[in-house]
């Protein structure tokens, strides 16, 4: 039971709940509250979370963020006070029903159906959740709310159920916290995600702030000075802050970007939020806010976006500008109104308060149709669904115009077919190209902001396969794929009877070795796959036979260790592979492992292993896009992997290098890989253009370190402006 110090503890934070509502609350409303509180407490007594503390804490953190974080109102609370009730103890959701009422009992009830983590089938309970979405879009900010306690709190529970967590929350709950607006809880979510997989980079990136933060601070001092001056002179009730970024958000970029922590760090980024004066519209004063800012500093030409105009779909409402600072570097000013600022940061529970001071359908409650409607579709794969849900998630918004002069919203990159699908499926099934601004392309084309659409079709079109490539929409996708489901089973079938054909040509059996290393060629996931590939003719099988002769990776690997941490027990179990036999070949081992071909992680490389189906290990690099989707689908099958160096490894590895091109160049890349370092190379091409070369290596090299010796080595070779290591 509870000890006195901890019931203290625990009225203590109860208290400290109420006070966090910003209107105070009814007698009433305060009531039903402690009455749930009290319910809570009682349900879950003796229970302990994994850190030790009573269970209750945990339901009262999470209502305390439902409140304060997301803004909130009672029936939240009394739902996420009670989210955990029905999941975790003897009570029912009927028993909830009568004592709190129909919509606290269906806000539970979705939480309790979204409880724990997602595998395959929680990822269709998932997609009924988002069914009821546009019902009540309270249950998923709650779910964002519990997952963020339970990250802030990850500290206690075991390194593999935090991989699956972080992997989980990276993987589909940050975005939907970025899509719901809830951009300083992504944020949160995103940093502790890292902190807990890659706590080195994490604790070195946080180092590195720390030391930089004066520097910082005075360099936003000093561009701000000027026009806090200007904006007092006009009178403007404002704030003006430098923008901090994100641990996570820095390391990202480092890693696409490819670019070092300084790079990114001098871009500054300044906030202004200001009340607006009463009689002039709140878009006529941000602009002359913007229009003060930029007769102080020049702005970067096509850097002006104006959210205001057309806010994102998420609700976001700002005017963005860059402009060259004092120091010659760019600066990006960002001018939101106190409510656009409460937009920004509480996200759609703020954006729903305002709409009912009369605002018209907001582009978020389209969004939410749109995502039931693909819901509705009962043919396509709940995790295939999951997949392109995130992508556009994270999607930027582009307009577009019909004919008729009616606006469109689509993700930036969307296509001509995109379009089409968006407005009709079957002026998608019958779509041949498009008139944009008057001239024809083909359904391929990219759109662009502010672009006019006529969609053309014929009655004979039907939808081709490789129209997948020629969409990005979940939507357009999902129709074109439902459109020639029926066909897949014949390409399957003609897949297979090619595929043998020509093995047996080849005389080789089309034994599941040969059907693997066609699968990891492709990049595919299945032999099904392969087939109906093949069947479709996406898969050509013309170089058949050079594709069974070419050598994969592994084939270098002359010997190399891997510890495994199998199951909780932690019972250490070393494999040592002979790469003098094919393992993938070798029936007696009983357990074998696989680089992963997405990553081809090198030893050194911080890695996790993944049990298949086929009882196989996959090694995956931690930060591999795969590995975090197979993690967060499959994370009971993580198996912990350590390498242990040695002298004897070669690993095929691309380096990607790109500088000024000059006479002799080429010779002293080569001079330094093969004469200095002595590594083996495959293969080396290099291509001059413009006074620019750019290069890919393909060498055999043993481990990180003496990858990043000579990286470095590269890099001081006069003209070489970038060295980076690609996948193969
Ligand atoms: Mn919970």
């Amino acid at each position: 039971m509870q000890t006195e110090i901890e019931k203290r503890e625990i009225e203590d934070l109860f208290e400290d709940l109420l006070k966090s509502f910003t209107r105070p609350l009814s007698a009433e409303n305060e009531q039903l509250i402690r009455k749930a509180f009290q319910f809570a407490n009682a349900a879950h007594m003796g229970i302990r979370r994994k850190s030790g503390e009573p269970y209750i804490i945990h339901p009262i953190a999470v209502a305390k963020i439902v409140v304060s974080e997301i803004g909130l109102g009672t029936k939240s609370v009394l739902a996420a006070i009670l989210h955990d009730v029905v999941e975790d103890t003897e009570y029912t959701l009927e028993d909830i029903h009568n004592m709190f009422g129909a919509k606290v009992s269906s806000l539970v009830d979705g939480l309790t159906k979204l409880s724990g983590t997602f595998d395959s089938n929680q990822a269709t309970n998932f997609r009924k959740m988002l069914l009821t979405l546009s019902d009540d879009v309270r249950v998923i900010l709650i779910k964002i709310a519990d997952r963020l306690h339970n990250m802030r709190t990850l500290e206690s529970m075991p390194y593999q159920k935090q991989l699956k967590i972080t992997s989980e929350t990276l993987y589909i709950l940050a975005p939907l916290a970025h899509r719901l607006g809830l951009y300083a809880i992504k944020s949160e979510l995103e940093d502790l995600s890292l902190k807990y997989k890659n706590p080195d980079v994490y604790q070195q990136i946080k180092i590195k702030l720390q030391s930089e933060e004066e520097r910082i601070n005075y360099l936003v001092f000093d561009f701000s000075k000027p026009i806090q001056e200007k904006l007092h002179e006009e009178n403007f009730d404002f704030t003006i802050s430098g923008r901090p970024k994100s641990i996570y958000s820095i390391w990202n970029k480092m890693q696409t970007k490819n670019v070092t922590f300084d790079e990114i760090y001098d871009l500054l980024a300044i906030r202004i939020v200001f009340k607006p004066k009463e009689g002039i519209s709140e878009k006529r004063q941000s602009f002359d806010i913007l229009s003060l800012i930029t007769d102080i500093y020049t702005p970067k030409p096509d850097r002006i976006r104006d959210w205001i105009t057309i806010p994102k779909a998420n609700g976001y409402e700002a005017l963005h500008v860059t402009v060259m600072g004092p120091q010659g570097q760019w600066v990006e000013v960002q001018i939101r109104t106190e409510r656009m600022d409460e937009i920004a940061e509480r996200g759609f529970a703020a954006h729903y308060r305002y709409k009912e001071e009369g605002a018209s359908e907001s582009e978020l409650d389209k969004w939410l149709i749109k995502i039931r409607e693909l819901l509705r579709n009962p043919e396509s794969d709940a995790l295939d669904f999951l997949d392109e849900f995130k992508l556009n998630l994270y999607s930027q918004e582009i307009v577009i115009f019909t004919p008729k002069g009616e606006m469109k919203m689509l993700p930036k990159g969307a296509t001509v077919l995109d379009c089409a699908y968006d407005i009709h499926s079957e002026l998608g099934n019958h779509c041949i190209g498009a008139k944009v601004n008057h001239i024809l392309v083909p359904m391929s084309h990219v759109l662009k902001s502010g672009d006019q659409v006529e969609i053309l079709t014929s009655d004979k079109q039907t939808p081709k396969p490789s129209w997948i490539e020629s969409a990005i929409t979940a939507r357009a996708k999902s129709k074109i794929r439902d459109s020639f489901k029926q066909e897949q089973k014949k390409h399957i079938e003609e897949g297979r009877n090619q595929l043998n054909e020509q093995l047996e040509k080849l005389n080789v059996k089309p034994a599941s070795n040969t059907l693997k290393k066609l699968i990891n060629h492709y990049g595919l996931h299945s032999k099904e796959q392969l087939y109906a590939e093949i069947g479709m003719g996406l898969v050509s099988l013309d170089n058949l036979e050079t594709t069974l002769l070419e050598k994969s990776v592994n084939k270098f690997v002359k010997f190399w260790k891997l510890s495994f941490v199998f199951g909780s027990d932690k019972k250490n179990e070393t494999l040592v592979i002979d790469k003098k036999k094919p393992f993938l070949l070798n029936e007696e081992r009983k357990a074998n492992f696989q680089l992963a071909s997405c990553c081809n992680p090198i030893p050194g490389d911080d890695v996790v292993g993944f049990a298949s189906n086929e009882g196989q290990i996959m090694i995956h690099n931690k930060s591999c896009p795969e590995a975090v989707k197979l993690m967060s689908s499959h994370g009971d099958d993580i198996i912990e992997a350590t390498w242990t160096k040695s002298k004897m490894l070669y690993y095929l590895t691309h380096i990607y290098i790109r500088g000024f091109d000059h006479q002799g160049i080429a010779n002293k890349i080569t001079n330094v890989i093969s004469n200095e370092y002595g590594i083996n190379m495959r293969s080396i091409n290099l291509d001059a253009h413009d006074g620019i070369f750019e290069g890919n290596l393909y060498l055999y090299i043993q481990n990180t370190d003496l990858l990043e010796t000579l990286i470095t080595k590269l890099l001081n070779i006069k003209g070489v402006d970038t060295v980076s290591r690609k996948e193969i």
